[in-house]
């Protein structure tokens, strides 16, 4: 199947109201570019060094999400262009990116990452380190940055209980969350997890955002 083929079977198969990031790490600018001109907008890098690389190459409609942990020295490459931070893991990232944004004269939205998986590995915040961010007058003083939502990975396993079960967590701190913080601000309302092997099951425990790369492009060439 080509590329464009599979973005097609895809599309076909997650509800309109679910947004699809292609995510593009280590695939070629041509690749992209077939991608973009199937009619696809919003794609997803996880180095800065490799998202700086591309941008300046490819059309300035797209959407470009930033997935992948982030230091905070490097917000700066970032910040004029970005338009999702999906992996916002520290008080003291948000604080770097409200003044990179602040001197792009933006807003720059933001997810909270948060940690639902049983691997030691994975980064994100657990719900009382998130509790302490959102409560802190830091946060509050915040004025260029916009948390419109959290994201987690599943643990890589093929057990989909497993896998439904983390999911379930996430949406599960997404209300708490928006109970507790976000009651009234309609821009709180994104669930950013499924990728390409449990996306399905994120749709079904609410995902609003699918991140998909090797269901798109096959197997990632990282040499
Ligand atoms: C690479 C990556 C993806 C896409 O993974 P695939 O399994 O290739 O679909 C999604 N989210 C994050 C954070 C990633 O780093």
């Amino acid at each position: 199947m080509s590329i464009t083929g599979n973005l097609a079977l895809i599309l076909k198969q997650i509800p309109d109201t679910v947004k699809l990031v292609v995510v593009s790490k280590t695939q070629s600018i041509e690749a992209i570019r077939d991608v973009y001109n199937y009619g696809q907008r919003i794609f997803g890098e996880n180095k800065v060094q490799e998202i700086i690389q591309k941008q300046p190459l490819l059309p300035v409609d797209i959407e470009w999400h930033f997935l992948g942990h982030l230091q905070t020295n490097k917000v700066k490459y970032i910040a004029p262009f970005i338009s999702l931070i999906h992996s916002v893991d520290s008080l003291k990232l948000l604080a770097e990116i409200n003044k990179e944004a602040q001197k792009s004269n933006k807003i720059i939205n933001c997810l909270l990452e948060m940690y639902i998986a049983s691997e030691e590995t994975k980064f994100g915040l657990d719900m009382n380190e998130t509790i302490t961010i959102l409560s802190s007058d830091a946060y509050k003083s915040m004025e260029n940055i916009r948390i419109t939502g959290v994201m987690g990975m599943a643990t890589y396993s093929d057990d989909d209980g497993l896998t439904q079960r983390e999911f379930a967590q996430l949406h599960s701190y997404f209300k708490t969350l928006k109970q507790k913080f976000f009651i009234d601000d309609a821009n709180f309302k994104e669930l950013s997890m499924g990728m390409s092997g449990d996306y399905l099951t994120a749709i079904e425990q609410g995902s609003t955002i699918v991140r998909i790369g090797t269901a798109i492009f096959g197997d990632r060439n990282y040499s």
